[in-house]
């Protein structure tokens, strides 16, 4: 266990893998770019309020993530407010899933969706046991949009149901998204356990959620964290790889989004060269203490926002609601004065007598996650230089760009090394 670890961003990605190395005894030390830990998934402050760098969800699928926040001790069952399955755009459509095994819970929150009408519902049942049938297997890759025009799929059932799905979960427009990764998604969650589709909405911002309490575990165990560090070198010598001035390492987890991969390493540009990227925006909209939605969470439908959240239910932040439009669309060609006041009529739609808002303040991220695309390759955890390993939401997995997808990387890239050692 003599080896030296190194590994370069705080992001969720990145402290996984720390966390798992830490964990196994070896010593590590993470650089990260950012005073604040957590990558795109991390707090920030906006109007004397902690707020994230975007509002996230998790969902009862996400097992390494739980897994790993309790392991640095934050404990889930407290940070996370967990309730089934709920997908209510008020007035047009409802489905939530009843507290029954699976695959009873999927099957009867399709029945008792409020919004289809009987033929509908009935067809999204047989598109679910169409794809259970076929192992979640859509061979070969196509996008959810010819998908569903395959399986003939009514269209208000993809407006309310499929295309909602498949923009919060892989962050891409159904015209481009992969069918298969879509498949992934509810093979893990509306296919598998009851608990896996639950919804687990943070209770604190997301750097307190797993980032900071990981990099206290890291410390705890001998390893280093150093916020405020952006490596501006990295290079192999022959005792092993050094970091700005300091190493060797034996070994390296580069754990930075692909865009800034080529400038530390310019052998593995080519590796991601061909991404694209999809942007999220959250606007968080402040009104008086005493404004709550009908439910934490709120899809809008024929809206620019997609998504609502009640700040005040989720973690006391009365009156503060964030709006949520994932991917990219009209509304990134517009003002974002306009924008925000089209949001605010928004959610006037759904709480009635809404004042004017406080304050409101948008966060956009250009490149929230990657777009994906059918057939999209991403490259594996293990490169071809040795010692270096890379882990973010993009390296090879079934999943999207997701905290899971980043978390799990990482563990990929630690049992990967400690395999070596
Ligand atoms: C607005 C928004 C909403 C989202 N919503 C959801 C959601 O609801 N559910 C979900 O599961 N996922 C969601 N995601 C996706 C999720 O946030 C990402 O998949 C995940 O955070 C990626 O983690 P990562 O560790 O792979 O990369 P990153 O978080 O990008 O971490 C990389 C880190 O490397 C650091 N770094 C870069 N260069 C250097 C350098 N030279 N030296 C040192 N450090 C460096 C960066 O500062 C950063 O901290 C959302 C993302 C965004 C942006």
């Amino acid at each position: 266990m003599n080896d030296r670890v190194a590994v370069i961003g705080a992001g969720y990605a990145g402290l996984a893998a720390a966390v798992e190395l830490a964990a196994a005894g070896h010593r590590v030390d993470v650089f990260e770019a950012s005073r604040t830990l957590g990558g795109r998934a991390r707090a920030a402050r906006i109007e004397g309020f902690e707020v994230d760098n975007g509002q996230h969800i998790l969902i009862g699928a996400y097992t390494e993530t739980l897994r790993l926040m309790r392991a640095v001790g934050a404990n889930p069952d407290v940070l996370l407010k967990r309730t089934p399955l709920r997908f209510e755009f008020p007035g047009e459509f409802l489905m939530h899933a009843p507290r029954l095994p699976a695959p009873l819970h999927t099957a009867f929150a399709l029945l008792l969706a409020h919004g289809l009408d009987w033929s509908e519902k009935w067809a999204a049942i047989r598109l679910m046991r169409g794809l259970q049938a076929g192992r979640f297997r859509i061979e070969p890759d196509t996008t959810v949009t010819k998908w569903l025009d395959a399986k003939q799929t009514p269209s208000r059932q993809r407006r309310l149901l499929w295309e909602p799905l498949c923009i919060a979960a892989l962050n891409t427009p159904a015209e481009c998204a992969s069918a298969q990764v879509l498949a992934n998604v509810l093979r893990d969650s509306l296919g598998g356990a009851r608990e896996a589709s639950d919804l687990l909405l943070p209770q604190v911002n997301l750097s307190a959620l797993f980032p900071d309490p990981a990099a206290k575990f890291v410390a705890e165990h001998g390893g280093t964290v150093r916020p405020g560090h952006r490596v501006a070198s990295l290079h192999r010598e022959t005792d092993g790889w050094h970091i700005d001035e300091t190493g060797p390492y034996t070994h390296v987890v580069l754990a930075v989004a692909p865009y800034h991969l080529a400038a530390l390493v310019p052998e593995l540009a080519s590796r991601v060269g061909h991404f694209d990227w999809e942007p999220i925006v959250t606007s968080y909209v402040r009104y008086p203490d005493t404004v709550r939605l009908p439910q934490p969470m709120l899809g809008v439908d024929a809206g620019l926002a997609q998504w609502l959240f009640d700040r005040g239910a989720l973690c006391g932040q009365h009156g503060l609601i964030a709006a949520v439009i994932s991917a990219r669309g009209r509304h990134l060609d517009l003002p974002t004065a306009e924008l925000e006041q089209r949001i605010h009529g928004e959610i006037a739609r759904i709480v009635p007598g809404l004042p004017q808002p406080l304050a409101v303040q948008t966060i956009t991220e250009k490149r929230a996650t990657f777009a994906c695309v059918p057939d999209l390759e991403r490259p594996p955890t293990r490169t071809e230089l040795p010692g270096l390993w890379l882990a973010g939401d993009y390296v090879a997995s079934d999943y999207p760009a997701t905290l899971e997808a980043a978390v799990r990387s990482g563990v990929a890239a630690a049992r990967g090394i400690l395999q070596k050692s």
